[in-house]
């Protein structure tokens, strides 16, 4: 049994689904499509757009990349948000983020039309993961944390799992993911007392605070799978996770890699919201 989780493997194996679905759906005479909406020219945002038509062009996905001003203002930026979602060709899009200042992320997320919403951020679209419905569009870094810990095996039903960190990005979905594959699930955050104490009765230990290698050995119980969310910078500009991974290395049973862990999932995910958007939309499921 492997020791240490690598994300490559599940998400080669979650793209080749797609692929398959994407291949259906041209032969069928349908162009999986994905929108991008970018608004300004920052070098992050250009980079990960980069990314992700790399990775749509390897799955048989079409990207359509649409740049606003900088500066454009919230009417025109609602109105073109209604306009994709209207737009036939288009199965689902990104709103990239951080939106500009004069954009309210708060307004503008209840626009996205949840048939379109790939990433969940309407919160009609989480509501449906809080109600435990299936055969939802799923949050992708939940989802890819989900998907890790199938695909090497591990049970979910009546695991104790506790999870640190409660964002409406990652913590709370995940927890309530969690809880629909009958887990027994402990929610921490930064205010929980004696967190060592608490992480340490864990069967599963996922850590989503994003704080360079907070999680030491003292957290983790003997055996324990450890599943690293974190995306951080240390002091000397090296990206880690929220695990000190050399000093749980030892005592944990089975431990995600930063990078080359659950982050390595998250884009697969994704690509595989879109293909459900897409057949969605055609009544194919
Ligand atoms: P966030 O800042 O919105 O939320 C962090 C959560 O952690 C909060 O709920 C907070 O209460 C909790 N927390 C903070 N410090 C804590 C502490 N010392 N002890 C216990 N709890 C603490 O962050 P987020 O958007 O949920 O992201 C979390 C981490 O996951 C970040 O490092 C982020 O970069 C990473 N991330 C990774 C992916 C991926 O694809 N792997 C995707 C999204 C986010």
């Amino acid at each position: 049994m492997e020791k240490v989780l690598k994300g490559k493997e599940v998400s080669q194996f979650i793209r080749e689904k797609v692929l398959r679905d994407s291949s259906k759906l041209r032969a069928d005479g349908v162009i999986p499509t994905l929108a991008v909406v970018r608004a300004g020219n920052s070098a992050d945002d250009i980079a990960y757009e980069k990314s992700i038509i790399k990775a749509c062009s390897e799955v048989g996905i079409e990207v359509k990349s649409h740049v606003l001003e900088e500066n454009i203002s919230h009417d025109p930026y609602v109105s073109f948000i209604k306009e994709i979602n209207e737009n036939k060709n288009i199965h689902g899009y990104m709103v990239f983020r951080p939106l500009p200042k004069q954009l309210d992320e708060k307004v503008i997320k209840h626009l996205i039309s949840p048939r379109k919403d790939i990433e969940c951020m309407n919160p009609l679209s989480l509501s449906r993961i809080f109600e435990g419905e299936t055969d939802v569009i799923v949050p992708c870094t939940a989802a890819a944390v989900i998907e890790m810990l199938k695909y090497y095996g591990e049970k979910l039903e009546g695991r104790n799992i506790v999870v640190i960190g409660r964002s409406l990005v990652v913590g709370r979905p995940l927890s309530m993911m969690l809880l629909k594959e009958d887990a027994t699930v402990t929610i921490c955050h930064s205010k929980t007392h004696n967190l060592a104490e608490v992480a340490s009765k864990a069967d599963i230990l996922i850590a989503a605070a994003g704080k360079a290698r907070f999680l030491k050995k003292e957290y983790v119980k003997p055996g324990a799978v450890v599943i690293d969310v974190g995306i951080n910078t240390d002091e000397n500009g090296k990206l880690c996770g929220d695990v000190d991974y050399d000093d749980v290395f030892e005592i944990a049973g089975r431990i995600t890699p930063v990078p080359g862990g659950v982050g390595a999932v998250t884009t697969a995910i994704l690509l595989r919201n879109l293909i459900k958007t897409a057949k969605k939309q055609l009544k194919l499921s």
